[in-house]
């Protein structure tokens, strides 16, 4: 055998060889999946569980941002509540609910009552690098019947999660559809990731700031904006 030859005999030996382990490795991986040589019990559906159906590879970090706090209490409310209250209490709902979520990793830019100016709740976004930025408002007008949601985005990568996450609030709240709109908004222009900021329905609106207020109006608009992340990641 000349050299090329046995080269060629050495490289048709290794390659039998490798089909030999391959074939190996997928006896045993079906022998392990089988031990007994069982079928699976029925209903053991791989994936199936409490969560999204959403499985990746690391949790979708989302940075809840609840607007206003301290110093600053935003809108005052047809019954006197404060923006700021409104803001919190959904965005906690909605903390929670991804929390039980494996494919979620939430963060609150405000935990509690407290004043955070808005470049510093981008900063938190950016350093964080969370996936995407959930600004959360309440609307205000004079004339107390003005009323509907609104969800604003800055750049064009935050018009999709904006227009999502308003037609499920849409949905969840049935409010008048005041459109998703591009709006220069600090937090949303020095937010790096897709961001929007979602005004569910005006707190100067009293049958609004009625559901607003609710635990069954927060609870709704929580799963909305929950869901809307589902439907925005299982799209990409
Ligand atoms: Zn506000």
């Amino acid at each position: 055998m000349n050299k090329s030859g046995r080269a060629r005999h050495m490289a048709g030996f290794i390659l039998s060889c490798c089909l030999l382990i391959v074939i190996a490795c997928a006896l045993l991986a079906q022998y392990n999946r089988h031990p007994s040589g069982s079928e699976p019990l029925a209903g053991h559906n791989a994936g199936a569980g409490s969560g999204s159906g959403l499985s990746p590879d690391k949790p979708y970090k989302i940075m809840i941002d609840p607007g206003h706090g301290g110093k600053d209490p935003g809108s005052e409310g047809s019954d006197g509540a404060w923006e700021k209250d409104i803001n919190l209490a959904l965005a906690q709902k909605l903390y929670d609910l991804l929390k039980q979520d494996p494919a979620f990793e939430p963060r609150l830019t405000r935990a509690d009552d407290t004043f955070v100016e808005l470049a510093d709740r981008a900063a938190m976004a950016n350093d964080w690098h969370a996936d995407v930025l959930v600004s959360i408002h309440g609307n205000a007008f004079e004339d107390k019947s003005v009323a509907g949601t609104e969800t604003y985005y800055r750049y064009a990568n935050g018009h999709p999660l904006a227009t999502i996450i308003h037609n499920q609030l849409l949905g969840a709240l049935d409010f008048q559809d005041r459109g998703v709109k591009e709006e220069s908004l600090k937090v949303l222009s020095l937010s790096a990731m897709p961001a929007i900021l979602i005004e569910p329905g005006y707190v100067t609106n009293p049958a609004e700031e009625a559901v607003m207020q609710s635990d069954d109006g927060q609870s709704r608009a929580a799963q909305a904006i929950a869901d809307g992340l589902k439907q925005y990641f299982a799209e990409r």
